[in-house]
């Protein structure tokens, strides 16, 4: 059996191999945590995107969208607190120089002690079989009850120090816990030191005095700022939201884990602004519109689950994760906030104008509250792309490597291929690909045999391929191949287009969010 190591690794090969997802300045052998999207990379993550911004933009009608600059006054990021506090603590082992998160490191620990209590429970239920009742034996088990009481210990320790930014004290947890380097399997700790995330550049000539600015850690701030420039064009009344698609940057201090966590990376963020008091429910409400966005791509229900935020920023009050079961387990991919008046507040102290907003209804000039939702493209496209790989042992001994991506978000739509290289059939299968081009992504493919060249569609993950044959010659129809079930199909060439288009369109994914 693959580990789901073996697995992620395949994975990442797959990607490359397929001109998914290639390292950057490969020919350079890369620049670490940095990636760039291939041929069908860039199509898949184009689909996402467009998923993304119709089901915010089209079906809300109090939702539009923006694309702020990269580069902001850098006292944007005074106000919103990324100068002193977006930082990250940094550990490092003596012996092996490798580079840690302390709190990553802690937390890791921390999930140790969980594991820990579902081996409890798993031996518990082999033993006692069929009389087996879980709940009791987690509440009452001495052996559970002991290694809960010292993972909350810890947890709160650990809790106290982060809001404290206590750096004496976490690395005093990672000795006390005996946490040792994954590398080098010692406890030669270095301090625990702050370390902040933004990439900083000069704008302007030295000459001149250039002036400090930072590549942005995040989108967002670029929506706070514009918030009164589009809700006074627009004329937006609050409710309303203003979404936002754009490249972040962050030097993360360890960046593995392929696409997980890169250092330029893309972001899908949505500010909807409030009347305060009414945010927990839009809170609510976002939460679980988001939830649906995601399981209406049909990866498996099974494979989200929220993490509500027990510590929660000085700003927010409510926040939470949807979570996404990767091969390395089940991690963040997209954080839903409420985010109070907390960055228009600091926007309105520090740049000295009123933002507030005048609500005709209550006859009152406030600042509203802020619920945001903020999805990874990235992280979305790694969702995607492992839940969808697959391979597949058939029958007879053959065996094939499928992307099962949800149709609507596939690359290439179609391909049309004719059977073979002669007696008119490329021409035929042309004058298809020239009709169906105006519409979906359409590869045409004659080289190798059949078997082979649906073998490479299968790969990339291509729902349909079309077959024209010497009987296309005749009658017009043509063998449509599904590519998740191999199923064949006879089909008129006029029917190609509405069968293609019921599958593969984004308002097919669309249409079930509402
Ligand atoms: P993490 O805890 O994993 O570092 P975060 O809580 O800092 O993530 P947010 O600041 O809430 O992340 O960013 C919102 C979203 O942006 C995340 O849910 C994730 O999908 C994406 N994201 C954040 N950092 C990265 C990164 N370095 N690479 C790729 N995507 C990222």
């Amino acid at each position: 059996m693959a580990t789901q190591d073996d697995v992620f690794k395949k994975i990442v090969s797959h990607a490359k191999e397929y001109g998914f997802v290639f390292p950057s300045s490969d020919i350079y052998d890369g620049l670490s945590a940095v990636y760039d999207y291939g041929q069908n990379g860039v199509e898949l993550k184009n689909n996402i995107k467009r998923y993304w911004w119709d089901a915010m933009t089209l079906l809300n009608e109090n939702i539009v969208g923006i694309d702020s600059a990269i580069f902001m006054h850098p006292t944007i990021w005074k106000a919103s607190g990324h100068v002193d506090a977006f930082n990250d603590p940094l550990i490092d082992n003596r012996d092996s120089k490798k580079r840690y998160r302390a709190d990553v490191l802690i937390e890791d620990h921390i999930a140790k002690y969980d594991d820990k209590i579902e081996k409890e429970v798993t031996k518990g239920r082999k033993r006692f079989k069929e009389s087996f009742d879980e709940s009791q034996f987690r509440a009452t088990n001495p052996r559970i009850l002991e290694i809960a009481a010292r993972r909350d210990a810890l947890h709160t320790r650990f809790s106290e120090a982060m809001n404290a930014a206590n750096l004496d004290e976490l690395r005093q947890i990672i000795i006390d816990e005996e946490i040792v380097c994954p590398v080098s399997g010692t406890k030669n700790w270095t301090e625990v030191r702050q370390f902040n995330l933004m990439f900083k550049t000069e704008m302007g000539s030295t000459a001149d005095g250039a002036m400090a600015v930072y590549l942005r850690p995040e989108t967002a701030q670029g929506i706070f700022v514009n918030y009164l420039n589009v809700q006074k064009t627009g004329r937006m009344r609050i409710p309303f939201g203003i979404a936002q698609i754009g490249k972040a940057f962050r030097n993360e201090i360890v960046a593995r884990q392929f696409i997980f966590r890169m250092r330029e990376f893309e972001q899908m963020e949505m500010q909807f602004f409030v009347r305060p008091g009414s945010e927990l429910e839009w809170f609510g409400k976002w939460k679980e519109t988001r939830m649906r966005w995601h399981k209406a791509l049909g990866l498996g229900d099974e494979k989200y689950r929220y993490h509500d935020h027990e510590k929660l920023a000085h700003y927010a009050n409510a926040a939470t994760d949807i979570e996404f079961r990767m091969p390395f387990g089940f991690k963040e991919v997209e954080g839903i906030h409420s985010r109070t008046d907390f960055d228009l507040s600091q926007h309105e102290k520090f740049s000295g104008k009123n933002i507030k907003y005048f609500d005709p209804e209550l006859n009152e000039s406030y600042v509203p509250y802020v619920i945001e939702t903020s999805i990874g493209v990235d992280r979305m496209f790694l969702t995607v792309l492992c839940s969808s790989y697959e391979e597949q042992s058939l029958e007879g001994g053959d065996t094939r490597v499928v992307l099962h991506l949800p149709a609507p978000l596939a690359p290439v739509k179609c391909a049309v291929m004719p059977l073979v290289r002669k007696d008119g059939l490329p021409d035929k299968a042309r004058e298809i690909v020239n009709d169906l081009k105006f519409d979906f992504a359409t590869h045409y493919d004659e080289k190798d045999s059949i078997g082979k060249r649906y073998r490479r569609q299968d790969a990339i993950g291509t729902p349909f391929c079309i077959t024209v044959d010497h009987q296309t010659l005749e009658d017009n129809t043509v063998t449509l191949r599904h590519r998740d079930s191999m199923e064949q199909q006879r089909v008129n060439i006029a029917d190609l287009h509405r069968l293609i288009h019921d599958n593969v369109s984004i308002n097919s994914l669309l249409r079930k969010l509402v």
